[in-house]
């Protein structure tokens, strides 16, 4: 009997009896430590993404990994750039090796189902390359039952809420960083770690649609948000919550639990 969900939390010989019921499924948070404006914390995105598999775990019956708590560099045109103080990421090299071995650890212990819920925009292709490289690798180990599965909480969000949370319009989610949709979350779970006095409100940002290296700072807000969090509030973070959970839950449910 589990009296928890995490991972870190429970003993060996616990974990041991949940992975021999061959029903093991484990969520693997990942994030990453990028500044997010002046009114929200540097962990922002392990945070969120902790928080939805949390909730999601309840659904699908499923244990939570430690979550990733450094990611992949942050880009001018969705984090805001890498060369902003407190953004401390990983190469793609690191990233992707993390994840492989993580993941490949996970089906030692006879885990053979793995989803990975992502909360930072940049790392999603090297989440993708890690993870297919461990189901790869688990399938010519002889673990030919090995899956996994990769997401970005962000893509759960269906249209009535995005209309909802968004009712002046959408610019999409590129540009959330520091906006919106992760200010209404975190006032929703975690509001003592928000100051929405110090909340910039300027336009959204329109990078241009290139990269420059090295990047010039004067391209995108110097506020590190590049739209307003000014429409962010606990009840928009609790209908986003509330989709993004039962859009991943419904998937996973799909996908690793039929
Ligand atoms: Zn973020
Ligand atoms: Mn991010």
């Amino acid at each position: 009997m589990l009296t928890t969900r995490h991972l870190e939390d429970l003993d060996a010989q616990t974990y041991q009896e949940y992975t021999a019921t061959g029903r093991g499924l484990v969520l693997l948070p990942t994030g990453a430590t990028e500044q997010h404006g002046p009114h929200m914390p540097l962990g922002v995105d392990a945070m969120l993404a902790r928080a939805v598999c949390a909730a999601v775990a309840d659904d699908v019956d499923a244990l939570v990994a430690p979550a990733f708590c450094y990611g992949y560099k942050s880009q001018p045109r969705s984090g805001g750039g890498n060369h902003r103080i407190g953004t401390t990421s990983l190469s793609a090299q690191a990233l992707i090796l993390q994840t492989h071995d993580v993941v490949i650890e996970l089906f030692r212990h006879g885990i053979r189902k793995v989803a990975v819920v992502n909360g930072h925009f940049e790392n999603y292709q090297f989440l993708y390359e890690g993870l297919d490289l461990a189901v790869r690798t688990a399938r010519l180990l002889g673990m030919e039952d090995s899956r996994a599965m990769l997401l970005s909480y962000w893509d759960h969000v269906d249209d009535e809420t995005l209309r909802a949370v968004f009712p002046d319009g959408f610019h999409g989610w590129d540009i959330e960083h520091g906006g919106v949709l992760e200010t209404s979350l975190m006032l929703r779970l975690h509001p003592e770690k928000v100051d929405m006095s110090r909340a910039p409100t300027h336009p959204p940002a329109e990078p241009a649609p290139y990269d420059i290296f090295p990047e010039h700072p004067a391209r995108t807000p110097i506020s590190g948000c590049l739209s307003s969090p000014a429409g962010a509030t606990a009840e928009r973070g609790d209908l986003l919550f509330d989709t993004v959970r039962s859009g991943i839950s419904r998937a996973i449910s799909a996908e690793l639990r039929q």
